[in-house]
């Protein structure tokens, strides 16, 4: 069954035929690290993960690159504003080395606490300055001309300049502002040399002046350096598809010399929105991944939540939609908490070999996971079979979906909301008493630890279908 992926340059559904047989190369446009991520940018990365699962799952030998963009950002796509590793470091006190490592790590936690894999390399984008040099130069004479704020591209040089933005009239330029001297309004800088009597914390020399790569050469430069040109799948959000990407398809074309794009297959998750559009980081407002966990939302109710909307359409965040997800995953723990453990882990049985069949065709077909969610769903809940058939074919199935349903039990979905009085091992003492007292028909006794537990916040649920027996309330 062959793995098929939607390629934004063709906009078609693409049989994934590997550059280096057996192998899959992916790279994945990262975090700039100025701020918190929040859960829209963290959908990005749910998104590069399950492919990145699907390729392994698929048995493709997986080299994933992410990057981490510590300079070069300027506070729009274009070239227009201050770099926003440097405006944080102005409005925070703090060095932009600081922030970088600070929100680098902040992220790499979110990262760990969605089961997103560790990729092959975190490219970090200030260890890669010298080899951007390099590569500028190369292109330099063919490709860019100078102008006083830095070395600029000139997008007339590469044949096809925005195929992968389709809209490089519209959309893509009037996104653009104009630079003084700049020969067509889509060119851009790959370095941006320091005004003369300004010094910026983080700048490097160069034959360009005293300055700070383009963000765009970034990943060009750590793409080729760690994969290759040409690889597999590049991927990102839909907004790279615009401006970013098109111009890293311009960078590799004239760094290669020929039409080719540098990746094969471009691919983009869609935005996660609100009520109020899309959420960014610059509109100041947004949700991180902790802001869930402080209303008691355990952070894998939030990876299900992505996994349940297709990757291409736009996902709308809701807390009902986020407490929905969240009681899907206690079914599926308390369905496999019912599986007694066993060793044999072979998918024999017809019926669970055609639902992992069919698991199989729905992440191929360009990563199905909303329907794949149903077939392990299904495998979860067949009845009468042998405990060990069933675990093999879930655990195969929970490599993709990385929701641990096989390897975390319920009571570690519980998490007490930011400002609780009492803690979930607490609550489980006094919870394991009133059973106690309850089973001695000491009512009073039991009523007595259901009120106390009432004035920490905590509600006391018999009998709840879910067997959720206790939860705290986070208001
Ligand atoms: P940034 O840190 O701004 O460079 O963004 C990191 C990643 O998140 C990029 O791949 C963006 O395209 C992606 N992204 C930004 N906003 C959203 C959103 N609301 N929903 C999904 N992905 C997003
Ligand atoms: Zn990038």
């Amino acid at each position: 069954m062959s793995l098929r992926l939607f390629n934004s340059l063709t906009r078609q559904i693409e049989r994934f035929v590997p550059v280096h047989e057996g192998e899959a190369r992916v790279y994945t446009c990262g975090p700039t690290v100025y701020n918190y991520q929040h859960i829209g940018n963290m959908r990005a990365y749910v998104f590069a993960d399950t492919l990145g699962r699907v390729l392994s799952f698929k048995g493709y030998k997986l080299s994933h690159v992410i990057n981490i963009t510590d300079v070069g950002h300027l506070t729009s796509d274009a070239d227009e504003g201050a770099d926003k590793m440097e405006k944080a470091a102005a409005t925070s006190g703090k060095s932009a080395w600081d922030i970088a490592k600070f929100y680098t790590d902040a992220y790499w936690r979110d990262i760990e606490r969605l089961n997103i894999r560790q990729p092959m390399k975190w490219s970090i984008a200030t260890d890669y300055v010298p080899a951007m040099i390099e590569f500028a130069k190369s292109i330099a004479d063919t490709h860019c001309y100078r102008l006083e704020s830095g070395l600029y591209f000139d997008t007339s040089t590469v044949p096809d300049y925005g195929r992968l933005a389709r809209a490089a009239t519209d959309a893509g330029e009037s996104r653009i502002e104009a630079v003084e001297g700049k020969r067509h309004p889509t060119d851009f800088a790959i370095w941006r040399t320091t005004p003369p009597g300004e010094t910026r914390q983080m700048e490097w020399d160069s034959p360009w002046g005293r300055g700070a790569p383009g963000w765009h050469l970034e990943c060009s430069v750590m793409s080729e350096a760690l994969l290759g040109f040409p690889f597999d799948i590049h991927t990102g959000g839909i907004d790279h598809r615009e401006i970013h990407h098109p111009n890293e398809i311009a960078q590799n074309q004239a760094r290669c010399g020929t039409p080719d794009s540098g990746a094969r297959i471009w691919m983009h998750n869609n935005f996660l929105i609100d009520r109020g559009g899309k959420m960014s980081k610059s509109a100041g407002e947004f949700l991180t991944l902790q802001a869930l966990v402080d209303r008691g939302f355990h952070p894998l109710a939030y990876r299900l939540m992505c996994l349940q909307a297709h990757y291409r359409s736009e996902l709308e965040f809701s807390w009902d939609n986020l407490a929905a997800a969240f009681t899907r995953l206690k079914r599926m723990l308390m369905a496999a908490e019912r599986i007694p453990p066993a060793d044999v882990a072979e998918v024999a049985d017809k019926r669970i070999a055609a639902e992992l069949k069919a698991f199989e065709e729905a992440v191929s077909d360009d990563l199905n996971t909303a329907k794949a969610l149903t077939h392990f769903e299904a495998v979860l809940s067949i009845k009468g079979l042998d405990p060990g058939r069933r675990r093999g074919a879930l655990t195969a199935m929970d490599r993709v979906l990385g929701l641990r349903v096989l390897d975390i039990a319920r009571t570690d979905l519980r998490i007490a909301p930011a400002g609780a009085s009492i803690t979930p091992d607490e609550i489980e003492a006094s919870m394991a008493a009133r059973g106690k007292a309850r089973a001695a028909k000491d009512f009073a006794a039991s009523d007595r630890i259901r009120d106390e537990l009432a004035v920490a916040g905590v509600e006391v649920m018999d009998g709840d279908p879910l067997g959720w027996d206790w939860k705290l309330s986070s208001d």
